[in-house]
């Protein structure tokens, strides 16, 4: 898929990974639709995307909320008049462990509500937004492109039983929707990187952060850029679909 003039929905697209990838697409002449839940961002979003020559438009909605992915991707196709891509790309972390315990005693577990906040955004966010992707792609009966963004940590990490849940879910209906959406001319493909320099590894503590990548062959963390290409090429190679693309320095959890 030739890029130019092509309209891509990102969500998450407010910072991070996904406002980087929207300004690595416009810059490559694609015209975005930006999701986020902060208007403030997506306002910077838009203005930076418009000065890297696309035409962007801003769309607050919760990617965990049925009727408001609905009504996104509807007007998307309204507002641009058609689909080709979508990155979803928006999620959070709520790290903690399945239980810890203190000279045999259980102190703490990972509360019900962490567990489902991550599954929300995660996988149910997911599968919300490609759903409706597919459909406005094959009513459109133009090819399409769904990327999804999954994690190295889909292989299980410490300390992270809903975000590796989430992020395995998401790689394997990555295969799924590739082998059932072929037939419409939409491919579908992920992306798991490892750790990359967001706001959202910012959180995490220092010495774990520094510790971590020691671990990592290249020895530093991925630039947002890095990521950013990967989607770039999925969409410009249309041989592309069903594989999960990993980034991440070499690392294996
Ligand atoms: P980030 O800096 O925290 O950005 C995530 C964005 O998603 C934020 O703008 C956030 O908006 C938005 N968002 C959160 N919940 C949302 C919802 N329910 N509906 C709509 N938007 C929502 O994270 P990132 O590091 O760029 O990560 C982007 C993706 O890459 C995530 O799926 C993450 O799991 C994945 N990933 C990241 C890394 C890494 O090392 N950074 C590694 C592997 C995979 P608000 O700020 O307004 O909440």
């Amino acid at each position: 898929m030739d890029l130019k003039g092509k309209v891509i929905v990102v969500t998450g697209a407010g910072q991070g990974l996904g406002l980087t990838t929207s300004l690595a697409l416009a810059a490559k002449g694609a015209n975005l639709a930006l999701v986020d839940l902060d208007e403030g961002h997506l306002a910077n979003a838009v203005k930076l995307c418009e000065e890297a020559g696309a035409t962007a438009r801003s769309y607050k909605a919760n990617v965990a909320s049925e009727a408001e992915v609905e009504k996104l991707y509807a007007d998307v196709v309204n507002d641009f008049g058609a689909l080709d891509g979508t990155i979803n790309n928006a999620g959070i972390t709520r790290d903690g462990l399945l239980v810890k315990a203190k000279d045999g005693e259980v102190v703490k577990k990972m509360e019900l509500k962490d567990w489902q906040a991550v599954i929300d955004v995660n996988l149910t966010g997911v599968f919300l937004c490609a759903r409706e992707a597919a459909s406005k792609m094959i009513e459109l009966g133009k090819p399409g492109v769904i990327i999804n963004i999954s994690s190295i940590s889909r292989a299980g990490n410490f300390g992270q039983t809903n975000y590796t849940a989430a992020k395995a879910g998401v790689a394997a209906m990555t295969v799924t929707w590739a082998k059932e959406l072929a037939r419409y001319n939409i491919r579908v493909a992920a992306i798991a990187p490892g750790f990359v320099n967001t706001p959202m590894v910012a959180n995490m503590n220092a010495h774990a952060l520094e510790k971590l990548q020691g671990g990592i062959p290249l020895k530093r963390l991925a630039e947002p850029d890095e990521i950013a290409m990967t989607a770039a090429f999925i969409f410009e190679n249309d041989y592309f679909t069903g594989r999960v693309v990993e980034v991440d320095g070499g690392l294996r959890l």
